[in-house]
């Protein structure tokens, strides 16, 4: 069969060919990270070199990071294969989650109001033959990515930060006592703990993002949710599809639009963050703790950035540098698991003969008692409504879903629900006694209370 992809042959052909789309990542990984058994001795520490306390590698995420560890006192320094800016196209965000970097205080409450380009409450979610459902301050601020960076690298380097721009990570050799990060201009620089914010495709874990346009354009995208097989649709017929339903959806006429950039891609979401490493640490898309449903990743950052950053803080200055320390900062959250099943049962699965309106359906259903993150209490509210309210779309997600996929979530169900209890009754008994611990059995159990209770989503309480 010839696939004939007219608006996009169309829409490509005014489109310049030489303009670069970035963060696609390479398609072949050599192996990254390599164990050398022995302390780092012998180590040419070159003229003004050091020993980094952390190395963050990927600057877009990675700075806030940086800046935030910076801020603690430790010695941190960034590589970043390009220049560290952030893009042109706003993020979404909600307000308490950038309030997030106040409380860090990487960010003042004026440069917040600063950088904030867009305000909009409510938001409108249309859904075909079904009705409209308004939403208020969720994702509602426009953001520019650009000039929040700008300040972060600003901060950064004033509090001390250094900043090793237009460098490639090639390789990481993990000694017994450092890591030493080999650079693809040939240099190498040692430190204490590596974080890898080098995104989805980071190559330690296989898993970039592409950048934006002017301010004043126009943004629109078409997301949709598949499970990767052989015979499943297409990225090129996804695209004419977007192209397809462009003019109804904005209301224009494609052949008028002045188009500057295209961007078709995916986002690989992986449910389990496998990549462990002593010395090395995931933050940003790298991590996988990006929602698997809105992609939000900044968002998702900023929730963690207070956590992340102490949690960090504490390993480096205890110590505590181990796989199994550094892995209890990325812990297992029942929350952000159990948001897999809203993700599988809106991937459109062929061969399964499910109403074409089901996924309408199901959205409206969610939106209706949607909630940004997922907790124990509303879940069990949102279920009860759908099972009293559409009994009828019950049998559709079993058959889009299937019964593993049903089996699975209903385990972190649970644990939602015993994390939730872990959390609300049994954190404030044990925290007195957890205070007086020594240092690493401290570390740990204030990694084990985090874990309850951001993975019982009790960070977000509305009105923060
Ligand atoms: C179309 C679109 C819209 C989005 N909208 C929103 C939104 O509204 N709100 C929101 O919160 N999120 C949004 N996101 C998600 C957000 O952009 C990402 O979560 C965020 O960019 C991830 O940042 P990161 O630093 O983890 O990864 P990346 O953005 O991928 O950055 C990785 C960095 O690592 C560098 N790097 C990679 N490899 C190497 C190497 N070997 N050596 C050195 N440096 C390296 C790269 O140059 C890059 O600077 C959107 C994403 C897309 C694609």
């Amino acid at each position: 069969m010839v696939l004939t992809f007219t608006n996009l042959t169309m829409i490509m052909d005014k489109i310049s060919s030489s303009e670069e789309v970035g963060g696609a990542g390479d398609s072949k990984v050599p192996e990254v990270v390599t164990r050398v058994q022995g302390p780092l001795v012998d180590y040419d520490l070159g003229d003004g070199s050091e020993i980094f306390d952390v190395l963050v590698c990927g600057g877009t995420l990675g700075i806030f990071v940086a800046t935030a560890l910076s801020y603690k006192g430790l010695r941190v320094g960034i590589i970043e294969r390009n220049i560290i800016k952030g893009r042109e196209q706003e993020w979404n965000i909600s307000r308490k989650e950038l309030m997030e970097l106040v409380e860090v205080g990487i960010l003042s409450e004026e440069e917040m109001e600063q950088i904030i380009s867009s305000d909009f409450n409510p938001s409108r979610c249309a859904f075909e033959s079904k009705g409209e459902i308004w939403v208020e301050n969720i994702l509602n601020l426009g953001i520019s990515p650009a000039k929040l960076v700008d300040i972060m690298k600003e901060r950064f380097v004033s509090s001390g930060g250094v900043i090793f721009e237009g460098k490639s990570l090639s390789s990481i050799s993990v000694h017994d006592d450092f890591a030493v990060l080999n650079l693809s201009d040939g240099g190498s620089l040692p430190c204490r703990l590596v974080i890898d914010a080098m995104g989805n495709f980071s190559p330690i874990v296989r898993q970039g993002f592409p950048a934006g346009s002017g301010p004043t354009d126009r943004t629109t995208y078409m997301f949709t949710y598949v499970d990767p097989h052989f015979g499943g649709p297409k990225l090129e017929e996804l695209l004419e599809t977007f192209w397809d339903l462009m003019p109804a959806y904005e209301d224009v006429v494609l052949e008028n639009l002045d188009i500057m950039r295209v961007i078709f891609g995916i986002f690989p979401t992986y449910r389990n963050s496998n990549a462990l490493h002593c010395f090395a640490l995931q933050v940003g898309d790298a991590s996988g703790i990006q929602s698997p449903v809105s992609f939000g990743g900044f968002g998702s950052l900023t929730r963690h950035l207070g956590r992340l950053s102490n949690g960090i803080y504490e390993a480096v200055s205890g110590d505590l540098l181990d796989a199994r320390s550094l892995q209890l900062l990325n812990p297992y959250m029942p929350n952000l698991s159990a948001s897999w099943l809203f993700q599988r049962a809106m991937s459109a699965r062929p061969q399964i003969d499910v109403s074409p309106t089901f996924i309408n359906e199901l959205l409206f259903a969610n939106f209706e008692s949607m909630q940004d993150v997922i907790q124990f209490g509303p879940l069990v509210k949102t279920l009860g409504l759908v099972m009293i309210t559409r009994p009828q779309i019950l049998p559709s997600i079993f058959k889009q879903a299937g019964p593993g996929v049903i089996l699975n979530w209903s385990g972190h169900f649970v644990m939602l629900g015993y994390y939730t209890f872990l959390s609300t009754f049994i954190d404030p008994v044990l925290r007195p006694w957890v205070e007086s611990l020594p240092l690493k059995n401290k570390y740990q159990w204030k990694r084990y209370l985090e874990a309850w209770k951001y993975g019982a989503g009790l960070d977000y309480r509305q009105g923060k």
